[in-house]
């Protein structure tokens, strides 16, 4: 009998993998050492291109059901509007932020796990593994105390931050912490000036101080405080937000009836390799960051759903194992990139020098009111931005228009998703002809039968299973030669 995947940590990250994988008819195994799911918000987004990949695997429907949409971010500084990012333009069937706290988030994918058959292992702890050439060798233990080897085919480390598998590996946790302590309060609030759908970021003199809307009348905020000089920083009382609220904020707002208090310190740290043999990393056990952008847990959810159809081909037979060679670099440079643009947004926000932070108001008004810097930070901030146009796995362009190797293709509105369905299926996107009938015909188990509208004239583009394209031609042979190499020998 085939061995499973076992994936550790059913975080949203570990969840996602799980889900998309029992979709794929592949053999899960879940395990976590915690006796239940978070009930804490956490990550509170769930951006454009994460909505669009939970699409594939049976609808966004319920997230954004439970979930609060929000339109726009304003920046402001003293009385001023720097600036104001909507969201309305953002090419996607998701054009907002919604918002949702990640024990929502967990809730609804513990549910869709359930609807596939799969129960999440609980109070169970991977202690160590071994990983070798053809399988790994898992140390299980429980609550009890008592321990357990088990053999799994791959192993994916969706263990958070303090990942055991990455410890495991060896494999180090470069980066820095930054030197401030960071409030975060999900408090009741009256007297918000802006409307409820619409995010604000202000920049204040003494540092960040903003406030994401969470539910009608909730609200998240969060501000950098001085360093106190301890690894774990006190929460916060409410009488503490409240003085922060009035220090930083538009006057006349009053918290109440505080739902999450808590201080953290923000970390930006990577590993430089998602792929040890057998073993993957995915989330926070690869990647940790400033939680500017929200973007923490959907990079990591997108992380499983890269890592995903890429697995299932391979545990199925379909593909030979260098489909999976591609995880690492198109992740890892994702990885890079999230790191980057929120290291910039929390140093721009958490400016101290007066004549800095006069230089960055001024900037950011001229900035921020040019349409095409709009433009690309809403692409960032929804991550439909993201494309891999560096990937080992992108084969041939077709010169002129047309998306290139690398490029999402952006899904259209109340049509099935590419990568729907119980098999990760390649899409093609062609005019019909017999050329596609013999494509179809040679590669059943790689192409979906549904060819679709071509997306350019006079050309055929192949569109993975997660909505990239992976290349395109002027004829269906070239198709045919990229397809063959993936092949398993
Ligand atoms: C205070 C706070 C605020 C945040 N705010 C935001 C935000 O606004 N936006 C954002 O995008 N992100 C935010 N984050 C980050 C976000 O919560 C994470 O990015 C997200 O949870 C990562 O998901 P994950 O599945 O990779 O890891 P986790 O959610 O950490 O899940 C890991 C799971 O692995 C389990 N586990 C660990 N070790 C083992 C083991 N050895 N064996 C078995 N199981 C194990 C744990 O019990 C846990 O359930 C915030 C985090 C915190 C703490």
């Amino acid at each position: 009998m085939m061995k499973p995947v076992l994936i550790v940590g059913a975080g949203p990250v570990g969840m996602t993998l799980a889900c998309e994988l029992a979709r794929y008819g592949i053999s899960v195994r879940i395990v976590d050492k915690a006796a239940q799911r978070t009930d804490k918000s956490k990550a509170l987004v769930l951006w454009s291109r994460t909505l669009e990949l939970l699409d594939r695997g049976g609808g966004s429907a319920p997230f954004i059901e439970a979930g609060f949409k929000a339109l726009a971010v304003n920046i402001i500084a003293g009385d001023k509007l720097i600036g104001r990012v909507g969201m309305e333009n953002v090419e996607s069937p998701y054009p907002f932020g919604l918002m949702i706290p990640q024990s929502e988030t967990e809730r609804l994918l513990e549910e869709r796990l359930a609807k596939l058959g799969i129960s999440i292992e609980r109070q169970v702890e991977v202690t160590t593994f071994r990983n070798s050439d053809d399988g790994v060798e898992v140390v299980l233990r429980r609550a009890d105390g008592s321990e357990e080897t088990v053999s799994a085919s791959w192993l994916a480390g969706c263990d958070g931050a303090h990942s055991v598998v990455r410890h495991t590996l060896g494999a180090t946790f470069d980066g820095e912490t930054m030197n401030s302590d960071w409030m975060l309060a999900d408090v009741h609030m009256r007297g918000y000036p802006c409307p409820d759908t619409e995010a604000s970021v202000y920049w204040h003199k003494d540092g960040a101080f903003v406030i994401f809307p969470i539910s009608p009348g909730r609200y998240r905020i969060l501000a950098d405080l001085p360093a106190s000089g301890a690894d774990h920083p006190p929460a916060p009382t409410l009488a503490e937000v409240q003085a922060i609220i009035d220090r930083r904020g538009p006057p006349g707002m009053v918290a109440f009836d505080p739902i999450w208090l808590a201080s953290f310190k923000i970390n930006g740290r990577k590993v430089s390799s998602y792929r040890w043999g057998r073993v993957f990393l995915a989330g926070d056990a690869a990647h940790v960051h400033s939680p500017a952008g929200g973007q923490g847990m959907n990079t990591g959810m997108q992380d499983a759903f890269n890592l995903a159809w890429k697995l299932a081909l391979v545990v199925k037979g379909v593909c030979g194992e260098q489909l999976l060679d591609s995880y690492s670099p198109e992740r890892s440079g994702v990885g890079d990139e999230v790191l980057k643009s929120a290291g910039r947004l929390t140093v721009v926000a958490t400016m101290k020098n007066p004549v800095a932070q006069s230089v960055r108001n001024l900037v950011g008004h001229v900035v921020f009111g040019f349409s095409p810097v709009q433009h690309v930070f809403t692409e960032q901030m929804t991550e439909i931005g993201i494309g891999y146009p560096h990937s080992p796995l992108n084969g041939s362009a077709l010169s002129g228009t047309g998306p290139k190797p690398g490029a999402r293709v952006t899904p259209t509105a109340g049509e099935v998703p590419v990568g729907s369905g119980d098999t990760p299926l390649f899409a093609l996107f062609a005019e019909k002809s017999t050329a596609t009938a013999d494509l179809l015909a040679k590669f059943s188990g790689l192409l979906d039968p549904d060819v679709r509208p071509a997306l350019h004239e006079g050309g055929f583009w192949l569109v993975r299973p997660d909505g990239y394209v992976a290349c395109s031609a002027k004829d269906a042979a070239t198709i045919a030669q990229y397809l063959d190499g993936l092949l398993k020998a």
